[in-house]
């Protein structure tokens, strides 16, 4: 099987790019090239926006109903049910995701949130009266805001890039999607989708390119809304071009999410829950919980019982249903977490397991050692920034009061989670961290409530009503003159 492509998707068909340079998509765990796609231009660029432009200015997709774009978008998610097994495979070849990882959350989930977005749409107010001050009544209505430039990152690019276009879609915008040059691979199978759904000419397209051409992307004219997801350093450079040119933008940035185990959990059930919610797609995961707080009182019986699970957990083959930890996504990603396990230790930290080295049994791939520390202080780097790999931190606390103001001091908003037998409890400290998803005895992600950060993880929320809310503009019409 070729993944090769050779084409980019702009005005609703297969394009020569303008230049001669290819993306080379290369295998986290065997490092050879696995396909070639071309890297898209400035140029490129030029032409996605503007045939996005023609096509919300002048094309069907904002003057068909509501109604109308559900029946497209949902034989697009008809199509993509059909695709979930070849585009979790795409996503493991592509960027290592451990295919368990890939077949529950990289394709079902953006299928999942397809439908979600769907039955939303379908109860959205798109146009409503209601009695206004005056004595009149006021229709308000919510229209598109118009060209999304819709960024996602490479980690669960499908995930994030659906939550983009799906709502996108069904507001009738049109877009302009840039892959991150890692995760270009599943973009096309998208665009094959789309096209088979029968959405019009231009109201997807898609280039895949690196960093510079993305910052082009953002500075376009013909764009009115820029959908990011990535880390913080490039929303904010993001958010200060938009904000110049008074761009709406939506921003889902990095995470230093804690989770807090309170005294009385049960603790074999709270390690099988931070195996997943700590470790999924080893570690490369905006919301893993990767500060784990225990009270100083079963803090060595709670680091113990971490270092135990993360030891347990096979590492290697992204391919093998068996593996819970696979590479890293690209060697520069492998020494941003050795420099991190590094820097630990330097710090003071304590490794229980792992630290830095090739797992067992490999040598070859992006791989890393899954590491927990213990003995970490809340002000060390480790505990500050977002190391993106299989990287824990245990910290202690005094009492519940001193576990929340720990979980609240990062610069971070993003998720967290709480651990124990008292559900009350539970809640009580989940509606004290400011963050702006959280899991009591467990993390999850339900579309049809909104996702975002509080502080440097983001501005905006996806999912959910307030997510489609964010691809559209309020208008108000006032038909007829005010009674009084
Ligand atoms: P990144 O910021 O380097 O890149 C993300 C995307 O933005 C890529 O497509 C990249 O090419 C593009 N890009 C980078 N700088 C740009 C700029 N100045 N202008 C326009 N485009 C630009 O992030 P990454 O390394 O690909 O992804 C990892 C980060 O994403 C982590 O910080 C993670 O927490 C975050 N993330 C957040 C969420 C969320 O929903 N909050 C979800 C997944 C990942």
């Amino acid at each position: 099987m070729t993944l090769d492509r050779s084409t980019l998707f702009i005005d609703g068909a297969w394009a020569a790019p303008t230049g001669d340079d290819t993306i080379e998509v290369v295998s986290p765990h065997t490092e050879e090239v696995v396909a070639r796609v071309p890297e898209g231009t400035p140029a490129d660029i030029d032409a996605a926006v503007d045939a996005a432009r023609r096509a919300f200015d002048s094309g069907p997709w904002l003057r068909m109903s509501p109604e109308e774009r559900i029946e497209v978008v949902q034989s697009f998610s008809n199509l993509y049910a059909g695709k979930l097994g070849e585009m979790a495979e795409l996503i493991t070849t592509e960027m290592g995701s451990p295919t368990s990882f890939s077949n529950l959350a990289q394709s079902p989930a953006p299928w999942m949130m397809i439908e979600s977005f769907i039955n939303i749409a379908k109860a959205f107010p798109w146009e409503e009266t209601r009695p206004g001050a005056l004595g009149s009544d006021v229709i308000v209505r919510r229209e598109p805001v118009g060209v999304v430039a819709a960024i996602p990152p490479w980690n669960v690019p499908q995930f994030t890039t659906i939550s983009k276009i799906a709502p996108a879609l069904l507001a009738g915008c049109t877009v302009v999607l840039k892959p991150a040059p890692e995760t270009p691979l599943d973009s096309y199978l998208m665009a094959e989708l789309l096209q088979e759904a029968g959405v019009p000419a231009g109201v997807v397209n898609i280039v895949a390119a690196g960093r510079e051409v993305g910052e082009h992307l953002v500075a376009h004219p013909g764009v009115d809304k820029v959908a990011f997801t990535g880390s913080t350093a490039a929303g904010r450079k993001i958010a200060s071009v938009c904000g110049e040119q008074l761009k709406r933008v939506s921003l889902e940035l990095g995470g230093k999410s804690a989770a807090i185990v309170l005294d009385d959990a049960d603790l074999a059930t709270t390690m099988d829950g931070l195996r997943f919610t700590a470790l999924m797609n080893s570690g490369q995961a905006c919301v893993a919980q990767t500060r784990i707080l225990a009270s100083r009182a079963k803090y060595d019986e709670v680091v113990d019982a971490l270092a135990q699970t993360v030891a347990s957990m096979p590492v290697g083959d992204p391919g093998d249903p068996a593996t819970e930890i696979g590479p890293m996504v690209a060697r520069r990603q492998q020494e941003r977490v050795e420099k991190y396990i590094a820097l630990g230790q330097e710090e003071g930290a304590r490794v229980v397991v792992g630290g830095n080295g090739m797992p067992d049994g490999l040598d070859r791939g992006w791989y890393v050692r899954p590491t927990v520390f213990a003995d970490v202080d809340n002000s060390m780097r480790i505990a500050r920034e977002e190391i993106f790999g299989p990287v824990l931190s245990v910290i202690a606390y005094d009492d519940v009061d001193d576990a929340v103001r720990i979980a609240n001091d990062s610069d971070y908003g993003l998720a967290g989670t709480v651990w124990t037998a008292d559900q009350e409890a539970g809640l009580d400290v989940a509606r004290r961290v400011r963050a702006g998803t959280y899991g009591v005895n467990t993390y999850t992600m339900d579309f049809a409530a909104p996702f975002g950060g509080y502080k440097s993880s983001g501005i905006g929320r996806e999912f959910g009503p307030e997510g489609l809310a964010q691809y559209t503009e309020y208008k108000a019409i006032y038909p007829t003159a005010p009674a009084m």
